[in-house]
């Protein structure tokens, strides 16, 4: 029995699937079942703050493939408890990896028509009904995590070191990473030597990938403006002060900011998404509040921006006579804000060199930078203190993109209510992608 069970022993590693196995074929053959699961989150979306059903699929799934698995990973600064989840997996060792993917959800009413179309209606924070769909393709993410954690168990013989998956909540809110960061998550589960991500896109084809090497995000900067004035009737308003006409002048004052005040060759974007004030055609409000988002590339261009919201608010203020109290102020939110997303040059290097020799050079293209945000890189740490990457996944169905690309047009892109990833050679690519790039980073 001894020396039979010796035998056994000597015999596993050669005659155990990781030898035999690639990970083209066993993605091939998991797909199947990965498609399923993404079909089922789809249809199954949940808003940021409240991704319960979507990360205790995600916890049991890696449970089930072999991880150490905690859930609830992450506090926000209202101290509730967030849904994030945290699978290790150690393998002897070597340097630790980290793969993030984020699981939830947007207010938006699905209108692709697919059979496994979300009818998801819930309660935002604010306590509003609102249709959910998974309008940002993060359901892909998760289900990408889910097929790398088991192709990286089958593959176990190919690396070493520890792998440290992260199923992110409210990356749409921008407050999940900190959260997790918030509930010690490098003190509890090991700070990463490297991190990397995934991203969906519309602008290119399933089956292929696109990567960029230094910024490749711009920072959002979330800040509230509130214009004060002094409210009175409709009729006779030069007995007070009127801060609509006042926001008006601000809200077109503050667009020479980007025009006249950054350097050209740093771009940089002011946006103001929502404004209120009044209740009726014939009072004069006392406030008006706009939520404006900025987004910039460098800490000089944002620094400029907040510098003019400030000094442009101080003249509306002076130009309208008003006094100290009725000041109109800027509010940076910093609970609401995201740093650049930065790829780490070398490792990025890496990291295209394994996709070209994954999927072949033609489905891996260069990608221009982008001015929308992400919160992958608050993992990094300030002054990108971890190496990360983060390359985007073509989910468009081929045939439409060229056609769409041939009328001069693109397909509906995330947070609109028919961006539609093409769930199998999406999932299949993701999933080759993500796990080939992890065991080249875990040599
Ligand atoms: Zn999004
Ligand atoms: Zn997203």
């Amino acid at each position: 029995m001894r020396s039979f069970a010796i035998a056994a022993f000597v015999c596993l590693p050669l005659s155990a699937a990781p030898a035999a196995q690639d990970v083209p074929s066993f993605v091939n053959s998991e797909t199947p079942a990965l498609v399923d699961t993404y079909k089922d989150i789809h249809a199954h979306p949940e808003l940021s703050h409240f991704e319960a059903r979507t990360s205790h699929i995600l916890a049991e799934a890696l449970r089930a493939a072999g991880y150490t698995v905690t859930e609830r990973v992450g506090r926000y600064p209202d101290g509730s408890q967030a849904y994030g989840v945290v699978g290790v997996l150690k393998n002897g060792p070597g340097p630790t990896l980290m793969v993030r993917a984020d699981m939830d959800a947007l207010p938006i009413v699905e209108e692709t028509g697919v059979p496994y179309a979300s009818h998801v209606t819930m309660k935002d924070l604010a306590g509003q009904t609102v249709g959910v769909m998974h309008a940002c393709g993060h359901d892909v993410h998760t289900t990408v995590m889910i097929g790398t954690a088991r192709a990286m168990v089958a593959m176990k013989s190919q690396w070493h070191g520890t792998l440290m998956l992260v199923g992110q909540p409210s990356e749409e809110t921008i407050d999940g990473a900190k959260a997790m960061l918030a509930d010690h998550l490098y003190k509890r589960f090991g700070r990463p030597d490297r991190i990397i991500g995934l991203h969906d896109t519309n602008g290119l084809a399933a089956g292929t990938v696109g990567v960029r090497s230094g910024a490749s995000a711009a920072s959002s900067t979330s800040i509230d403006v509130v214009i004060r004035g002094i409210g009175g009737h409709g009729a006779y308003p030069n007995a007070g002060r009127d801060p609509i006409t006042l926001a008006a002048l601000y809200i077109t004052q503050i667009q020479t900011i980007v025009s006249r005040e950054e350097d050209p060759q740093d771009p940089t974007v002011v946006t103001v998404g929502h404004i209120e004030g009044g209740t009726k055609r014939n009072i004069i409000p006392d406030q008006v509040k706009l939520e404006l988002t900025t987004r910039s590339f460098s800490d000089k261009s944002r620094d400029t921006v907040i510098r003019g919201l400030e000094q442009m608010a101080a003249g509306i203020t002076a130009s309208a006579g008003l006094p100290p109290e009725k000041a109109t102020t800027v509010t940076v939110l910093d609970d609401e804000s995201t740093p650049v997303l930065y790829n780490d040059p070398a490792q990025t290097a890496l990291v295209r060199a394994t996709l070209v020799k994954a999927l072949g050079a033609d489905n891996v293209s260069d990608i221009p930078r982008a001015m929308a945000s992400e919160d992958v890189g608050v993992f990094a740490l300030p002054n990108h203190e971890i190496p990360l990457t983060y390359f985007i996944l073509g989910a468009m169905d081929p045939v439409k993109l060229t056609a769409a690309h041939a009328a001069g047009k693109e397909l509906p892109g995330p947070h609109t209510s028919r961006f539609e990833p093409l769930p199998e050679p999406t999932i299949r690519t993701g999933v080759t992608a993500m796990t080939s790039v992890a065991i080249s980073l875990l040599q």
